[in-house]
Formats: C-alpha cells, structure tokens, sequence
C-alpha cells in the first residue's frame, strides 16, 4: 500500500523513560507503516540535554517556530535525585517552560472520552478544554511578612520619575503578610488570542471567567482586554463558525461548568488554571488520557501528552517486566501533529489518516482492549487487558482494517 506523503516536515521531540520506548513503539507499529514521515528529530531525553547543555531544547523549539508543527514527548524535569541517576552537570529547567518561553504559547489540555469510563460528573459527556494563562499573577509575585505598626503603600514610578502611591493597609494592632502582583496588557492579549484561535480550530465556545466584581482594576483589566480582542479580531468569524464568546464571573463559571455537558473551551487565569485543570481532568477519570497542546499567539502548534514519563513503569520494563502503560495521549500527540501539518499543507490524507488513528485508539478501548489504568475503572463487561505492545498492535489491526 502507497504510504502517505507529506510537504513539510514536522519537528519529533523524542523523551525519557517509559514514554520514550512507547514513542518508539508508537511510530514503528501506527506511524511509520503508514506515513512517509518526514520529521526534523530532536532528542530531549535528558542524557542528550546534559551532553548539549541543555541547547538542544532551545534548538527544538527554534525548529517548531519555522515548522509550525511538533510533538513532543514526556520529558524528565531534573531534581536532586536526577542529578545523581544522570550524573548532571547542572539541574537543567523543565524543557515544557524552556519551550512555552520561547512560543510565548498558552497550553490547552483535553481528556479522550471513551465509552465504559465514565466521569465522576456522569452530565461531562463531552470534554471541557481548558486554558491556562501562563504569565504572572501570584506565580510572580513579591511578597512580604511585615511587623505591628507597619504602613504597607503601593508605590508606582513612572517612566518621568513621579510617584503614585496607594495604602495597602497599616497594621496597627497585630502583625500581618502582604503581597504584590502584575501582568501584562500584551501577554493578557496574547492569551485571548491564542484562546479564540483555538475556539475557531475546534470550532468550540469559549469561556471566560474572572473576579471583576471584586478587583475593579486587575481582574477587570483582563475582562476588558478579552472583550477588546474579541469585538476587533474574531467576532464575525465566531458569527460565520457558529459559536460564542462567553464571559461571567469566576464564581458562577464554576457552577455553570459543574451543571455544563462539556464540549468548550474554559479560558482561565493562572490560579484558576492552575486548580482547575486538575480538578477537570481528574474527574473525566484518567490523567493517562489527557492531551495537551502549546499554541502561540502567532498559530504554532506543539502537541504532547499531559502526562510524565511513568518512571515507574520504566524500571519495570528496566528488569525485563511486561508493563501495560497506556500510550493513548502519546497517540493522539502525534495524531493530532499530524493532522495539523495536513492543514497547514493542504495534504487531506494525513488529516484522514490522523482521524483514523484516533478512531482505531477508541473503537480498541471500547472493543474492550485496554491497558491497566483503564482495566481498573472501565464499566465494560467484557474487558480484557493487554500490555503496552500488545495493545499498539490491536489499535494496528483495527487501523489495517479501516484502510
Ligand atoms: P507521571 O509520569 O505522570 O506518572 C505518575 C503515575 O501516574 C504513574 O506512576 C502511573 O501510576 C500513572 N500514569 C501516568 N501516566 C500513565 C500512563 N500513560 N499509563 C499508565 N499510568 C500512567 O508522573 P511522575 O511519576 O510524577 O513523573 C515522572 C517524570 O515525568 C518526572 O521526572 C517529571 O519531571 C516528568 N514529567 C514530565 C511531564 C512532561 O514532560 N510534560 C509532565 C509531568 C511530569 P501507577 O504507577 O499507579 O501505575
Ligand atoms: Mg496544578
């Protein structure tokens, strides 16, 4: 069978641990057999990282600037313990904020539903995709502890030398803590429009939620600039694809989302993104089956999985155990890299590919062939479960048979 050509190459982020032997597995058994792969190979597993201190990350997210298009897989974040076991020369950053610093991106992770894993919200029969902003607010703060008899101001210097000052609070009684906050007008607008492009690509509503009730200025100041970026850039295009632009208050999106079938973006400041995102995914049951996707302001794409690198499962399969780790955010990185190069090149048989793939992934699940995780929560009666090869070979053969 003719293998599917492609225009232009996409950027391949290869990883660490168990991640990096399904990565290998994933394109010999569902990639390589189908597509004519044409991809510019970047090795961050962390042996390769220390050896090129660490610039292979950055040369990596160069290369996704001039592709558009990457995928990535699981990558170690140093600590103390992989100094040791990696004998490293530095504890390197996490290469996840090493490249969304150089795409300035917003990440937006989703879960896969599959019949027989139901979410803990049973209404959730679509899933919420949720953004986080990933700039400022109380991940950059100042903050202080300060003495009875302290008079905390707010003092702002302007580019000509004068001063504006506010009263925080004085102390007059008790000791107390303080905290300084900012963000940024043009990482604000970057956020929203890397939220309403997305909406725009799923074709999804977008929601928006903050405290403008209670902080008149800050939180209003990200309610304004939304509607800003809205009104200017995407309202008529949200007209022509169907779908809104909503926004309410933190407090009542919570009880919307809760009541909600799902089936939208939920745009959230960094706190609420930070609590959110995983309060969401846990509830649609598995972090195993959670995508996440960085997309920048300017329409780059890099596509990952949400979760780590299942150490765990790696020294397993280390002492020449069978291990059943489930590969399906890994499939659906490359899935959905793959239909996005389609777009972008206006090649529709990897776009038809890459659904393919996703349809093979689910309809194995649902056939009742799935690794442990799933093994563990499905409600299927006839459930059987595989090993990590065992099952990339069954999603093969339900894809042989689409073709
Ligand atoms: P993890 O790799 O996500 O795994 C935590 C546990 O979740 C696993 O031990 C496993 O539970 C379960 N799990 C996660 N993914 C699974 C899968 N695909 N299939 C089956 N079970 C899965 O998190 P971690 O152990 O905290 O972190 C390991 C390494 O990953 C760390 O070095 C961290 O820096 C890195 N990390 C990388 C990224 C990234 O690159 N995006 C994100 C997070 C963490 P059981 O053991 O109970 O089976
Ligand atoms: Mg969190």
């Amino acid at each position: 069978m003719a293998k599917i050509q492609m225009k232009t190459p996409l950027v391949e982020m290869d990883g660490d641990e168990m991640t990096r032997i399904l990565w290998q597995w994933i394109k010999d058994i569902l990639i390589l057999p189908y597509v004519d792969l044409k991809s510019e190979y970047y090795d961050l597993g962390l042996k390769h990282r220390n050896e090129t201190d660490d610039k292979v990350t950055v040369e990596s997210a160069e290369a996704t600037k001039k592709y558009g298009v990457a995928v990535k897989c699981a990558t170690i974040t140093p600590n103390a313990a992989r100094m040791t076991e990696y004998d490293l020369k530095e504890m390197w950053k996490s290469p996840n904020g090493t490249i969304r610093a150089i795409l300035d991106g917003t990440v937006f992770r989703t879960p896969i539903l599959v019949k027989g894993v139901t979410p803990y919200i049973p209404t959730w029969t679509a899933p919420i995709t949720i953004a986080r902003h990933a700039y400022g607010d109380v991940y950059k703060n100042t903050e202080m502890q300060v003495k009875k008899g302290s008079k905390a101001e707010l003092v702002v210097t302007d580019a000509e030398g004068n001063e504006t000052r506010q009263e925080i609070f004085t102390f007059k009684d008790t000791d107390g803590i303080i905290q300084g906050l900012h963000n940024k007008d043009n990482s604000i607008r970057g956020f929203a429009r890397a939220c309403f492009n997305y909406g725009l690509d799923l074709k999804q509503d977008v929601w928006f939620a903050s405290k403008d009730t209670i902080s008149k200025k800050y939180d209003h100041r990200f309610k304004d600039i939304f509607q800003e970026v809205f009104d200017a850039e995407y309202k008529e295009k949200f007209e022509a694809a169907g779908i809104e632009y909503f926004y309410t208050l933190i407090d009542d999106a919570v009880a919307r989302v809760i009541r909600s079938n799902g089936g939208y973006i939920w745009a959230c400041k960094n706190y609420d993104g930070d609590v959110m995102s995983d309060m969401v995914s846990t509830a649609y049951g598995s972090l195993a089956m959670m995508t996440s996707v960085l997309v920048s302001p300017d329409g780059i794409y890099e596509y990952e999985a949400a979760h780590g690198t299942v150490q765990r499962h790696y020294y397993k399969y280390l002492k020449g155990e069978t291990t059943s780790t489930n590969s399906v955010a890994t499939i659906f990185a490359w899935s959905g890299a793959l239909r996005k190069r389609g777009e972008l090149d206006n090649t529709p048989e990897l776009c038809a590919f890459a659904d393919k793939l996703e349809k093979a992934t689910i309809q194995t699940i649902e056939e009742g062939v799935m690794t442990g995780d799933l093994y563990l929560i499905s409600k299927l009666e006839n459930k059987k479960k595989v090993d990590s090869e065992e099952f990339l070979k069954e999603i093969g053969k339900r894809l042989d048979a689409m073709a």
